[in-house]
């Protein structure tokens, strides 16, 4: 199983592909995370990642393409992946359909999570994930079971990230208009673009992404 989860931030790329991992031993590669991860452990990537981020730039395509395919030939991926928030821009998506041929591999399909805007600045203004296994959460939408207590694996700490304000998500939202949006065409010409409506609940938004990879993905 190859795909793209697409969407605006907050569209609940994260949320799916957690469960997506969980039910079919697939590796939900989000290159924020990994990125995020790099500045970490302070590697040359990471180094150049910390500087770009931090001057709200993008990465250069070739790094990013680089880190992913060296990520994907790794033995957990064997049964497939997951991409949450890549490719960005037109030129990303077709960096990554080369390198993917270049590996024998090719995308099974890219599902579209469409989410209107004011319920987007809503769940990113609300979200916070565990430190310690990464599940996702809300104040509102999905709080933990217990106050302050991950329903997963039952630690009471807690990170919000710094860029998930108000103001932060409208220039994020405006980056993906102009730049992310224009990926769509790319995909829908290759014929394996596919939309869900995001707006329906968790639970629902995975029966319809699971509909669709039952379709298009070999689940063997
Ligand atoms: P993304 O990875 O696309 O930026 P997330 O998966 O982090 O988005 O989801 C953003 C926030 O919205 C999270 O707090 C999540 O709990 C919440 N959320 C995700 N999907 C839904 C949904 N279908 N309905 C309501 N809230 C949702
Ligand atoms: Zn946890």
């Amino acid at each position: 199983m190859k795909l793209v989860l697409f969407g605006p931030p907050g569209a609940g790329k994260g949320t799916q592909a957690r469960r997506i991992q969980e039910e079919y031993g697939v590796v939900q590669l989000s290159t924020g995370d990994m990125l995020r991860a790099a500045v970490k452990s302070g590697s040359a990537i990471g180094q150049e990642a910390d500087r770009v981020m931090k001057a709200g730039q993008l990465m250069p395509d070739s790094m990013m393409i680089e880190m992913i395919a060296e990520r994907i030939l790794q033995p957990d991926c064997a049964k497939g992946f997951i991409l949450d928030g890549f490719p960005r821009t037109v030129k990303q998506a077709e960096a990554l359909d080369e390198m993917l041929e270049r590996l024998g591999k090719s995308l099974d399909c890219v599902i579209e999570m469409q989410v209107d805007d004011v319920e987007l600045i809503e769940r990113i203004s609300g979200r916070f994930s565990c430190a310690g296994c990464g599940a996702g959460y809300h104040d509102h939408f999905k709080p933990t079971r217990d106050i302050d207590i991950c329903d997963e694996c039952g630690s009471g700490e807690f990170t919000r990230r710094l860029d998930d304000t108000a103001e932060s998500v409208r220039a994020r939202l405006k980056v993906f208009r102009d730049q992310t949006a224009p990926v769509l065409p790319y995909y829908e010409a290759k014929k394996i673009l596919y939309r869900i409506d995001g707006m329906a609940d968790i639970d629902e938004v995975t029966r319809r992404i699971k509909n669709i990879l039952l379709a298009t993905a070999n689940l063997s």
